[in-house]
């Protein structure tokens, strides 16, 4: 059973930072919500250019945290509970709004981002009474420097050997099943999968992780805008249908907070740091992939029997299947309205561009 489904493109712009009012720099990026459009002027007088792109959704510096919740997972997260397997990713330059539009302030209801929004909807949709049995279940992945690290993990936070013992530990392996039973997939082994039994489970997950992400800051000098953080949400459950049927059904949710796209570059020139520079390469390694691998698959790569390169990264890897595969995608990039950015927002809109019109063959388990 599987039905053609378009990868979902969506654009949020931020408000104005304090920094770029006290700067007075002008808005350069508008949006509209209406037309679906993003334009951005750059110059001025006779070289003005003037950029408009479309978009499967836009949310202005207006649009609240439920509206782009409800216009952009509400009909994911249906899918997840019918048995599919479906990514969220916030792609943008550091400081426009990824984590904000991903988690939000998880301790106010209305300024929760993605993560704690998708938690609550999964719950109030599984206390439905056709729903007789249910496990949730949720870890948090780091990706930094092509490296896996375990956000959920219980070691002791001041004993660094433990913690980057059990990190060595994380392994992407793939189960393919047997002709009887059906495998995983692609996943991370040894990573904690912590059972949760109420969305506010998941908020304290998610404290524990950006306890552990302040660590690695501190303590591992890693710097948080060059991770790719994956949190996923798997559900299993069991449900009569309206026919007396039971259906059992295995989904997954994955919500990705993207490195900072302006991580997708070389430093260049002689007097780089060869460590930092290496470092660059592999945070570039799956933010290109994951340009590579959505360009290809727009061009119609995986019909044309094309090599699409998932396995040049860990993320392109481990998320193969909701890339041209059998899932539900969402990218939201997120851009800034001012003046001081405009080069990066333009590159971050024409990334986004690239996976309009992608088209994946969504299947269920
Ligand atoms: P990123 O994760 O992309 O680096 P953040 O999510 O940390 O960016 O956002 C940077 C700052 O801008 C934060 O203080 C955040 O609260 C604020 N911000 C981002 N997007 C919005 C928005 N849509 N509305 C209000 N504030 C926002
Ligand atoms: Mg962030």
């Amino acid at each position: 059973m599987a039905e053609q489904s378009g990868i979902q493109v969506v654009v949020r712009l931020r408000p104005m930072s304090q920094r770029e009012l006290k700067g007075n720099t002008l808005p350069v990026v508008t949006a509209s919500t209406d037309k679906k459009e993003v334009t951005v002027i750059k110059g001025t007088g006779a070289r003005t250019l003037r950029n408009t792109y479309a978009f499967d959704n836009v949310f202005t510096s207006f649009s609240t945290q439920k509206e782009v919740f409800d216009s952009t997972l509400a009909p994911v997260i249906s899918d997840v509970l019918g048995g599919y397997e479906s990514t969220v990713f916030a792609y943008g330059q550091t400081g426009t709004g990824k984590t904000h539009t991903m988690e939000g302030d998880i301790n106010s209801s209305e300024n929760r981002g993605v993560i704690p929004r998708a938690a609550f909807d999964v719950f109030r949709r599984l206390a439905d009474d056709s729903y007789v049995e249910s496990k949730v279940t949720a870890s948090f992945l780091e990706i930094y420097n092509e490296e896996l690290g375990d956000l959920l993990c219980d070691v002791d936070l001041n004993d660094l050997t433990a913690l980057q013992q059990k990190q060595k530990q994380l392994r992407l392996v793939e189960d393919p099943g047997t002709a009887t039973k059906k495998g995983r997939g692609m996943y991370v082994m040894n990573l904690t999968e912590e059972p949760v039994e109420c969305p506010e489970d998941v908020l304290k997950l998610m404290a524990r992780a950006s306890e552990r992400r302040a660590v690695g800051e501190t303590k591992m000098n890693k710097h948080s805008s060059r991770s790719h953080c994956v949190f996923t949400l798997r559900v299993e459950s069991k449900r009569i249908l309206p026919d007396g049927n039971m259906m059992e059904t295995v989904g997954k949710l994955h919500m990705v907070d993207l490195a900072g796209s302006e991580c997708a570059k070389s430093a260049g020139g002689a007097d780089v740091d060869p460590a930092r520079e290496r470092e660059r390469k592999n945070i570039n390694q799956s933010l290109l992939t994951l340009g590579r691998v959505i360009t290809l698959l727009k061009a119609g790569g995986k019909a044309k029997g094309e090599r699409i390169p998932y396995r040049d990264s860990k993320l392109t890897r481990l998320l193969q299947e909701s890339l041209g595969g059998r899932c539900k995608t969402c990218v939201i990039a997120t851009v800034s309205p001012s003046i001081m950015s405009v080069d990066e927002s333009l590159s971050t809109l024409q990334y986004a561009q690239a996976a309009v019109g992608i088209k994946n063959m969504v299947q269920a388990n």
